[in-house]
């Protein structure tokens, strides 16, 4: 996809969760893209959906509580932290440009797990102006062409973890970002029985192998 086009798609998903925010039942609204019959794909070709719901998904909540505990003892964003641990080590980094930053997530569940985010504090998907989106489309078309290419077309999901909005001020301690999961492995029954996940590939060999 050329940068113009994910401009258009990222503008649509700002537009599409500013519109769902308006409903006062939406908690929170997650914008997903599955593709393959391994993500769980309804549909064939290309698509994104947005998903709304009266509550918080858990996996969200936790993200909120953890990253607030981490503020409230270190006055510092957990995910800025990330960020600039990610920058100096550079062991997982794939690709970066002046606003964004690609990596293998420091703890994968999936091989090839990539973690997507903007390199200054930002809470809110939707505050994301367009010099901004331009980059993030550079970003995604690096990765996904590395995956493409490495991976062979590989299933996978994304989504996009913004903060809710009548959820407090998660505006200090909480960081937007993306998480792109390849499809190349199923879970077993440890997955479903712990919900801890058992990575088969190292996140640093994974990105030096999506990088070069
Ligand atoms: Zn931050
Ligand atoms: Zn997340």
């Amino acid at each position: 996809m050329s940068v113009s086009l994910w401009d258009e798609l990222l503008y649509n998903y700002q537009k599409r969760l500013v519109e769902h925010y308006k409903n006062p039942c939406v908690e929170y609204s997650l914008i997903i893209h599955n593709h393959g019959d391994r993500a769980g794909a309804s549909i064939a070709h290309p698509h994104s959906q947005i998903m709304a719901s009266a509550i918080i998904p858990s996996a969200i909540e936790r993200e909120l509580e953890n990253s607030q505990k981490y503020f409230k003892r270190n006055d510092r964003c957990v995910f800025c932290d990330l960020v600039n641990d990610e920058l100096k080590t550079k062991e997982r980094l794939i690709f970066e440009n002046e606003h964004f930053l690609a990596t293998t997530a420091y703890a994968a569940r999936f091989p090839f797990e990539v973690w997507v985010m903007p390199k200054s504090h930002q809470s809110d998907f939707v505050q994301m102006d367009k010099d901004a989106r331009i980059q993030l489309g550079q970003i995604m078309g690096r990765v996904f062409a590395s995956l493409d290419q490495k991976l062979k077309d590989p299933d996978y999901n994304f989504y996009i973890h913004t903060a809710p909005p009548r959820q407090g001020d998660p505006s200090a301690y909480y960081h937007w970002h993306i998480e792109i999961l390849p499809r190349l492995t199923d879970m077993g029954g440890y997955e479903l029985g712990t919900a801890d996940f058992i990575d088969v590939v190292s996140p640093e060999k994974a990105a030096l192998f999506l990088k070069n």
